[in-house]
């Protein structure tokens, strides 16, 4: 009896060729993601996939709570893998009553069989009868409930069979890796973390773009962003984090601009400069956590200004949504916490009382010829400095 974990990875809309190339990364990134655990066969076959460890040592837990992060999986179950031996799945059936009665108090329960195995000489319903009496003739206090039982017991015989009650939801999607990739501005807020995970979630492989106002913000606020990184880069797998000097720009836009123009200069500014950074490393599209009507910046007419700054195509995922199903979104995924920590971000450093909130392009346009726009950019992207962060 071996304890395996069986990942199941849902219907795949892709045919020939391209399923093959979404299996293959799907179980070339579980290799990567659960490496650090000890060694283990990760084992594709018939639409599954089998993570089998090789010694008694593998973090069983820490690696089960791990896929649940990798994308492309839809559940996880911990599983005792056996030969398909009529003795031997019924006492392994009774073994994991047991263990879920002792330890989750449950009550009531079902057998759900499958059979693959066709040569296997006994069928589903007949099978489930047998271990369902051996459960209850062993264990007085269960009885079996069909329409709501507090738990199901799975057995499926197939080469090997399989025993197991648990299933973990993973988050679905796509492998990373199998859709492109893009540059994600990454500010210490609690948007633009959720913006990379959704976008990353469809296979889209993130690198992560964070303007800092060095003195005016501190390092704390620098490390916090590096934090949140941490944290997506066990979904999005790795992640080189561009950490750009913003200081200079913001300096200068205050100096020469006017004041209510001060907020959509700076986010023209980042576009243009995640930009640049996306098409040297190869990415084709940029990522915000933009959200309409969110705040001054975020207004239709910001926004259009906002995106006339690049050409490249932008990815809001949150365009659509209320503060309340991004914190939901942020809970769930770990980077809540982390996000409302108080350092200041640097938009905040320089943001005027009455920031405009129908800023005209043509004016827009005008004030930015009063910057050396080109040569201040250059100097901050010669001045960025890049940390690759492994999930
Ligand atoms: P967030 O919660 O993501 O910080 P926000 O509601 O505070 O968003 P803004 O400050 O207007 O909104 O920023 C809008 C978007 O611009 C952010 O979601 C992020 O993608 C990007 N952004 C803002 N500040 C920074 C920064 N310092 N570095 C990188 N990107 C930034
Ligand atoms: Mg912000």
């Amino acid at each position: 009896m071996k304890k395996i974990i069986l990942v199941r990875y849902g219907e795949i809309m892709l045919k020939g060729l391209n399923r093959s190339h979404f299996e293959n990364k799907l179980v070339s990134n579980i290799k990567k993601a659960i490496q650090q655990y000890g060694n283990a066969d990760v084992i594709r076959s018939q639409g599954r996939i089998y993570v089998e460890p090789l010694s008694d040592d593998y973090d069983f837990d820490a690696a089960l709570s791990r896929l649940t992060k990798v994308f492309g999986i839809v559940s996880v179950s911990p599983v005792l893998k056996i030969e398909s031996d009529l003795e031997e799945i019924l006492n392994t059936s009774l073994a994991v009553a047991k263990d879920v009665v002792e330890n989750k108090g449950f009550r009531t329960f079902k057998v759900e069989t499958k059979r693959g195995n066709k040569n296997f000489p006994m069928q589903s319903p007949e099978l489930s009868r047998k271990a369902g009496a051996r459960i209850l003739s062993n264990i007085p206090r269960l009885s079996v409930d069909v329409h709501n039982p507090d738990f199901i017991l799975y057995i499926e015989v197939r080469e090997s069979s399989y025993v197991y009650w648990e299933i973990i939801p993973g988050y679905g999607g796509m492998p990373v890796g199998t859709n492109g990739k893009a540059v994600l501005l990454l500010s210490g807020g609690i948007d633009s973390p959720v913006a990379g995970w959704m976008v990353s979630k469809r296979g889209v492989e993130i690198d992560a773009v964070h303007f800092y106002s060095y003195p005016y913000t501190s390092e704390r606020a620098k490390e916090k962003v590096i934090d949140l990184a941490k944290i997506l880069a066990q979904y999005c797998m790795h992640i080189n984090l561009h950490i750009v000097p913003f200081t200079e720009i913001q300096l200068e836009i205050n100096d020469k601009c006017p004041q209510d123009q001060g907020t959509i200069l700076m986010r023209r500014a980042m576009m243009k400069i995640s930009e640049r950074i996306a098409k040297s490393t190869g990415a084709q599209a940029l990522i915000t956590g933009e959200s309409i009507g969110q705040v001054a910046s975020q207004t239709m007419e910001s926004l259009v200004v906002t995106n006339a700054a690049v050409s490249m195509p932008v990815f809001r995922p949150l365009i659509g949504m209320d503060k309340n199903e991004v914190v939901e979104i942020a809970r769930k995924i770990d980077t809540y916490e982390t996000s409302i920590l108080p350092y200041e971000d640097c938009c905040t450093v320089f943001v005027a009382k009455h920031p405009t909130t129908k800023p005209q392009l043509n004016k827009i346009l005008l004030s930015e010829q009063r910057l050396d726009l080109d040569q201040l950019i250059e100097k901050a992207i010669a001045n960025t400095e890049v940390l690759s962060i492994s999930g």
